[in-house]
């Protein structure tokens, strides 16, 4: 029985061990957090089957219960050497395992919106990530803005971090476009008398039924799609928004009163990504996600033999997208083990 280290207990993370032990390997997960299930923790349901998060993470949940495999929770790798073919590893609560082959499942992180100042998060009253809206749906809070009423009137700005110069991210980060086509939807649910824009750069509805929900959002809850990526966002003495932007399909200025803006943060590397690659020895891309050695035909293998890659550690990536590449991760970890 050979055994496998993951580093990282995200969906990735699980989804790989859950796989691995499948065929018949020994596996421990070693996670940062107290409990698995990485930032689906904080989601409340997810595109574009509004499927309750809880959901998933209880599956996740079985997984571990069911199988023959261990987690080291509140853990982190501190070194990695190889020696005659293996991994000696050592955590931060001084473990030490031996594997046969490593799984880096690190995720991704949010971009931290307060770096684009110029939309004002964290220094007007409201104006909230995509994470904070989906902590309020979860939490089932009301959605108040000043005194205690109802905002009346919403926009959300695609593209924050992402795409853009400013911050250094070039790349999309996938899927925050459905997120703001799903997000919208549910605050019209609980808001039928807001009128919600969305400002976005381009729409980008890959994934299976995205465009359905994209046209449902327009023709049956009346929400606003204005192509235009906001200059600006600033604060007014009733602590409503003024927001600028530009409307790039008419080509004139715009300016807006709303009440609550919501940015829709991309994904990033992150600093758990980062330190896997400096202890693993593997490399990163310009974005900061990890190198794979091929984007076709071996998307799960890193540059060092023996250490594979899975999830959003990778790319930004949906959570069916993760799903798919951990069990690919776990048959490419299969097949190498089998064949030294
Ligand atoms: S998915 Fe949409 S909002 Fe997200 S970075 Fe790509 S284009 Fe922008």
């Amino acid at each position: 029985m050979k055994h496998i280290v993951i580093i990282g207990g995200g969906i990735a993370g699980i989804e790989t061990a859950s796989a691995l032990t499948d065929t018949g390997h020994w596996v421990t997960v070693i996670e940062k957090e107290a409990q698995v299930g990485g930032k689906l923790n904080n989601w409340s349901c997810l595109f574009p089957t509004f499927t309750p998060a809880e959901k998933i993470i209880d599956e996740l949940q079985d997984k571990c219960r069911n199988k023959d495999f261990s987690i080291l929770n509140k853990t982190e790798v501190r070194t990695i050497h190889r020696q005659n073919g293996k991994f000696s590893i050592e955590t931060s609560n001084d473990h030490k395992l031996e594997a046969d082959a490593i799984v880096v499942a690190t995720g991704y992180e949010l971009f931290d919106a307060r770096r684009k100042e110029e939309y004002g998060y964290k220094i007007y009253d409201h104006v909230i990530t995509s994470a904070d809206l989906e902590e309020l749906f979860k939490t089932g809070n009301d959605i108040t803005v000043a005194e205690g009423k109802h905002p009346k009137r919403i926009a959300f700005v695609h593209c924050v971090g992402s795409r853009d110069e400013k911050s250094g991210n070039h790349y999309c980060s996938k899927v925050c476009c459905i997120t703001s086509v799903k997000q919208a939807i549910e605050l019209k649910k609980r808001l039928p008398e807001a009128e919600i824009y969305c400002f976005y750069m381009d729409l980008r509805m890959y994934g299976k039924h995205f465009e359905e929900l994209y046209r449902e959002a327009q023709e049956k809850y009346d929400i606003q799609f204005i192509r235009g990526r906001l200059s600006e966002a600033s604060e007014k003495i009733n602590k409503s928004l003024l927001i600028k932007s530009e409307d790039t399909l008419s080509g004139r200025p715009l300016k807006m009163n709303v009440d609550l803006l919501i940015l829709l943060a991309g994904m990033e590397a992150g600093k758990g990504t980062a330190a896997a690659s400096e202890t693993c020895g593997i490399g990163c891309e310009e974005s900061g996600f990890l190198k794979t050695t091929d984007s076709f035909l071996k998307s799960n293998f890193s540059e060092q033999e023996g250490i594979f890659l899975a999830g959003s550690c990778t790319a930004p990536m949906s959570v069916n997208d993760t799903i798919l590449h951990a069990r690919s991760a776990a048959m490419e970890v299969n097949g190498w083990l089998r064949s030294h």
